[in-house]
């Protein structure tokens, strides 16, 4: 894989995460039931499940265990699926498909704290509840339509006016907002390494600076090779997401890699920082370039967005979240910026995460769209259920082909201009008024 420039960032989770343990790199032939590739949230949680099972199972990843955008990611756990609308998803499903990933989606921050709790991993869990807040009158409308039809499968979502939000996230450049109690918050490189440490301890092995170079089926085995090792098994998972590369020649033409970045702080003193997000809410907004933003409980303020990747690889838009964060929190206006940091993730067409089974013995589950905190625990189980004998019919996920993304070249290539667009259309809805 090729080194991405912003590798050389530094997230702020490396210096709150607790440290990890050491991944040698695979060395040496090796058998196993099933090859992991990628130990972000994806590959680890079923890694863990087939752990579990008996399956013996190796990980591989190119970087280390959290690497991509797992260790890099906003960590906010929030329940649903993004953009569409349920009357869109359940044309795009049909009406069972519809159903079971309504109730997937709604039910995943709860998987994942409940499975947090299970392995008691040191992450700073806290499911304060996630406010969506809406930017304009049109954002407001489709909210109120959405939350009518996403309760009635029990989300408990409630709308919050204005002058409430305002005590609630102390920012008052929002007109109203949307509470949705089930979400939360993680320190998501704490998680993946406490992820990755309790599928170690079940016999699972993990293995860094290991990037899988070939994938082939031979003899009715799957053989994937990395530079100093290989392993045969009856199974590969990929778990890619945003990194993906060639390993499945069409796979990475089926999603749009995007860049969201994010900014922190060190910890900020009371007098700055108490009226922001007092109840320990995250906190998103409704433009389609979004901010989100959370309060660390040692008073860190870390803010998010979209950033932009140029010809060079390095990404930018730092400044711009800075800015941005000062438009939405006047409090932070003269405050510094200490981490600029970003990840890869994979959009997909249909806003839908993807679930292939190209080949026997052969499973790639990505495509979270910016939602993949929660969903790639639910993807990583679903896969591990799977290998375990589940038939394809009975998973939340349908089975689906790998399809090119219509006109990704030019998607990509246009990306900068469209960002530049898109905030000058947010811009223009969310002037007062
Ligand atoms: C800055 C940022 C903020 C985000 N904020 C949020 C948020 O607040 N809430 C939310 O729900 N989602 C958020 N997301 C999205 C979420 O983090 C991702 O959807 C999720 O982490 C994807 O997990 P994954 O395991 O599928 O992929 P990743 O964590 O990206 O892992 C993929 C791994 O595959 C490895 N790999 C790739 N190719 C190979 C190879 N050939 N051989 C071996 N290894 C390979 C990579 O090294 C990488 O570690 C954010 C993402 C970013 C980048």
């Amino acid at each position: 894989m090729t080194p991405l420039a912003h590798d050389v960032q530094h997230p702020l989770w490396r210096d709150t995460a607790p440290a990890g343990e050491d991944h040698p790199p695979l060395s040496g032939d090796h058998r196993a039931d099933v090859t992991v590739i990628g130990a972000g949230f994806t590959g680890l949680r079923a890694a863990l499940m087939l752990a579990e099972a008996g399956t013996r199972v190796i990980v591989l990843d190119a970087g280390d265990v959290g690497y991509g955008a797992s260790g890099r990611t906003g960590g906010q756990v929030n329940p649903m699926l993004p953009f569409n609308t349920p009357n869109r998803l359940r044309a795009l499903l049909g009406p069972v498909y519809f159903e079971r990933l309504a109730q997937t989606s709604l039910g995943s921050a709860d998987e994942l704290f409940a499975l947090i709790e299970r392995y008691r991993i040191d992450c700073q869990p806290r499911q304060n509840g996630w406010l969506r807040v809406l930017h304009s009158p049109r954002a407001l409308k489709e909210a109120r339509a959405g939350m009518a039809a996403w309760n009635a499968f029990g989300a408990g979502m409630e709308e919050v006016d204005g002058a409430t939000l305002a005590k609630l996230s102390g920012t008052t450049a929002y007109r109203a907002g949307v509470l949705t109690p089930r979400g939360g918050a993680v320190q998501p490189l704490a998680l993946a390494r406490g992820l990755a440490e309790a599928a170690k301890s079940r016999g699972a092995a993990i293995h860094g600076q290991s990037a899988v170079t070939t994938l082939e089926r031979r003899d009715g085995a799957w053989h994937v090779r990395t530079a100093r090792g290989a392993v045969t098994s009856d199974w590969v998972i990929v778990a890619t997401n945003g990194y993906t590369g060639g390993l499945i020649p069409t796979l990475p033409r089926s999603i749009l890699p995007v860049t969201p970045a994010q900014i922190a702080t060190d910890p900020l003193p009371d007098e700055v920082i108490s009226s922001i997000l007092p109840g320990g809410h995250t906190i998103s907004d409704s433009r389609r370039i979004i901010m989100y933003a959370r309060r660390e409980p040692d008073g860190r303020m870390i803010f998010g967005g979209l950033g932009q990747r140029g010809r060079d690889g390095r990404v930018g838009g730092f400044d711009w979240l800075a800015r941005d964060a000062a438009r939405v929190f006047p409090q932070l206006a003269q405050v510094r910026w200490r981490y600029r940091w970003s990840g890869v993730i994979a959009l997909t067409d249909d806003h839908l995460p993807h679930l292939h089974e190209p080949e026997p013995g052969l499973l790639a589950g990505l495509g979270y769209n910016g939602r993949g905190v929660a969903m790639a625990n639910v993807m990583g189980r679903v896969m591990a259920e799977r290998v375990l004998g589940a038939a394809p019919e009975t998973l939340p996920f349908p089975l689906s082909p790998i399809r090119a993304m219509p006109l990704r070249g030019a998607r990509i290539a246009g990306m900068g201009s469209a960002i530049k667009v898109l905030r000058l259309l947010d811009r223009l809805e969310t002037r007062p008024g």
